[in-house]
Order: C-alpha cells, then sequence, then structure tokens
C-alpha cells in the first residue's frame, strides 16, 4: 500500500460512530486565529487591550464552506491557543462526519472537550452556516423565526475617563440604547458624564464589580433614577445569596452574565436574577444558546443576548437568534476596525438580518 493509499484508507475508517461508514465524507476541516483591533482601547473591570484574538472553524464538505467564530473568554481560562487545540482535537470527528447530522455532531463534541465553549462555538456556527447554505435558507428562518422581531441592540460604553466617556457617547449618536461597563468606584462619575451628553435609556453591566451588598443596592437605587433600565451581573458570580438579598430591596432587573456558565445553573440563577445573557462563546454555540434561551423562558426569565469583542462571523449567527430575546447587546462587530466579513446591521440601533443562505456572511 502507498502512502497515499493508506491516507485515503485512514480517512475513511470509522473514527466515531458518526457517519462512519466505509462512504463516510472527508471534510476538509481548517482552523485560524484573527487579530481584530479595537477602535477604542477596551476596559472593564476585567482587562484593557487594543488587540482581541478570535478563532475561526471553517468546515467544507460538497463544495460548501461553513465559517464559525468563537472569541475565547479569559475569565474562563480560554485564549486562542486553547480554543484552537480544542477544535484540532476533535479535528477527526469533523473531517469524518456527516455534516448533516450536526445535532449530533455537537453533542459528541461535549462529550469529548471539557469547557472550551468559544472552540465549541466556532464549531456549532460553521455546521449551521454549511446547513443553511445547503438548504439554501437563512438561519432565521431554519430556525422559524421572524427577522422583523430582531431586537434593537445596545451600543458599548467601556470604562474610561470621563471625557473620553462623553466622546464616546457622542460617538454613539446613532444607537438608540447604550450599555455602560461600570463597577469600580468612579461609577457615578462616568453616569453623570453620559448624561451630560444625552437622555437615552442605559443599560449597565457590573462585570461582578461590586463586592459588597449594601454597595450594590445603594448604586442600583442609584442607578434607577438615572434612566437605567437593568443591571447586569452586579457581582461576583459565586454571591448568589447576596445578589438574592440585593435583589430584594432594588427595582431594576438583574441579568446574569458570568454567573450562568451552563444550561443547569440556569434553574438556580432564577431565584436570584431576572434574565439571564446568553452568549455564543460560552453556551458553545448555536444549539445550546437557544436551548438556554428556552429554559429561562420556561423558568419566567427574561432573556438577552449578547457578544465578546468578535467580528461580523459570530455577532451575525447570534443575531439570527435575536427575534427570540428580549434584549440584545450585539455590537462586538462594531468595535473593531478590521472585519474580515458582512454579515448583520445595525440601521438606528435595530438589528437587520441578512437573507442569503446559511449566516449570510459577505467577505468585506
Ligand atoms: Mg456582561
Amino acid at each position: 500500500m502507498t502512502r497515499r493509499d493508506l491516507f485515503k484508507t485512514l480517512a475513511a475508517l470509522p473514527l466515531t460512530g458518526i457517519g462512519g461508514n466505509a462512504a463516510a465524507p472527508h471534510n476538509r476541516i481548517e482552523t485560524e486565529r484573527i487579530r481584530l483591533q479595537l477602535r477604542h482601547t477596551w476596559t472593564t473591570v476585567m482587562s484593557s487591550s487594543n488587540t482581541r484574538d478570535t478563532v475561526y472553524c471553517r468546515i467544507t464538505s460538497g463544495g460548501v464552506t461553513g465559517v464559525g467564530e468563537g472569541a475565547p473568554i479569559v475569565r474562563y481560562k480560554e485564549d486562542f491557543a486553547s480554543a484552537i487545540k480544542a477544535i484540532e482535537s476533535v479535528r477527526e470527528l469533523l473531517a469524518s462526519a456527516d455534516p448533516w447530522q450536526f445535532t449530533k455532531i455537537m453533542a459528541e463534541v461535549f462529550k469529548r472537550v471539557k469547557g472550551e465553549n468559544a472552540g465549541k462555538a466556532a464549531i456549532d456556527i460553521a455546521l449551521m452556516d454549511w446547513a443553511g447554505q445547503q438548504l439554501k435558507t437563512p438561519l432565521y428562518r431554519y430556525f422559524g423565526l421572524d427577522k422583523n422581531d430582531a431586537p434593537v441592540t445596545t451600543f458599548s460604553i467601556g470604562i474610561d475617563t470621563p471625557e473620553i466617556t462623553k466622546q464616546k457617547t457622542r460617538e454613539a449618536a446613532e444607537y438608540p440604547l447604550l450599555k455602560v461597563k461600570v463597577g469600580l468606584s468612579t461609577d457615578e462619575q462616568t453616569i453623570e458624564a453620559i448624561r451630560s451628553v444625552t437622555k437615552k435609556p442605559l443599560r449597565v453591566d457590573v462585570n461582578e464589580g461590586w463586592k459588597d451588598k449594601e454597595e450594590a443596592v445603594r448604586k442600583i437605587n442609584w442607578l434607577e433614577t438615572q434612566g437605567v433600565e437593568f443591571v447586569e451581573q452586579p457581582m461576583p458570580a459565586e454571591m448568589i445569596e447576596e445578589t438574592r438579598w440585593v435583589r430584594s430591596k432594588v427595582h431594576l432587573p438583574l441579568i446574569a452574565d458570568e454567573a450562568c456558565q451552563h444550561a443547569a445553573d440556569i434553574p438556580k440563577l432564577a431565584t436570584a436574577f431576572d434574565g439571564i445573557n446568553v452568549k455564543l462563546d460560552k453556551s458553545g454555540g448555536l444549539l445550546e444558546a437557544r436551548r438556554w434561551i428556552e429554559i429561562a423562558k420556561s423558568l419566567g426569565m427574561r432573556t438577552m443576548l449578547g457578544c465578546m469583542v468578535s467580528s461580523s462571523v459570530s455577532v451575525t449567527a447570534a443575531a439570527h437568534l435575536s427575534p427570540l430575546v428580549d434584549y440584545a447587546d450585539l455590537d462586538g462587530n462594531l468595535l473593531i476596525g478590521n472585519d474580515p466579513y458582512r454579515g448583520v446591521r445595525v440601521e438606528k440601533g435595530k438589528l437587520i438580518l441578512p437573507d442569503g443562505p446559511g449566516l449570510g456572511l459577505k467577505r468585506a
């Protein structure tokens, strides 16, 4: 047997039990690190940076290429290298599987890969983009949704000096809703700087920044007087008891972000929060994100779709699910200057979903 024949034979072996027959298609799997350039230095209570690395996964089968993206989350000990390693660890599975069995494939990926949900999201999005293209159907239609129900997205203002915060607020003139990052001793100054420029409704993300429950109550009740609609993750993820106490003392809805890492977290969060922020990078893709949204709704919780700093691949994928949720914070692609793709657009804040098949992406 020549080396080439041996290679072909290995490729056709039933490696996984998924699509594992002698006629198994051999799909091309590519991974790529993408360095996104931020328009402004992006600061939250967790980190500060001018670039962000995300990971693309491309799956080509039957002449059609699906593309997916994941933004590794430092808080969950992920980076681009660990995300790529996670995808590479299931390369043979992806190469030999029948991509039409995307649900079965993702179940197997979840079984084999611990954590690394950004890597899983890149795989899931690539599979769903592939399936949508094969079906010649945009993903929102595949999910049975009405694109007119897509919500207005917030535009995020990172933590900065009052002067730069004012400048960023002015630059965000076309967006009717702003999401403001807080969680430091300068929170009041930040909000006052924004309020000196605009009366728009604000949503606030504390990113676990307040460690004291009395301080959280005091700040939330002050934010209520400042035209804030809800507060995301006021206290550290593990402080569920304290957050429950805070919730009993305030009127503004509380949304869980960092506290919500797994579908199984959602029922216990329902006792301390009014809603959850679902991100494809946290859930591990579209299929699991939809499941989170359904679980939260079944518990009477509000739902939000958020994102990390990402290109239009990941943000457009999330946007296809956005007609399902109450709130959208899908601006990750608007914060960067070198987006490789065009997909979802934003008009006066409203998400405009593309009608092309799959994600409906075009090269920028
Ligand atoms: Mg958040």
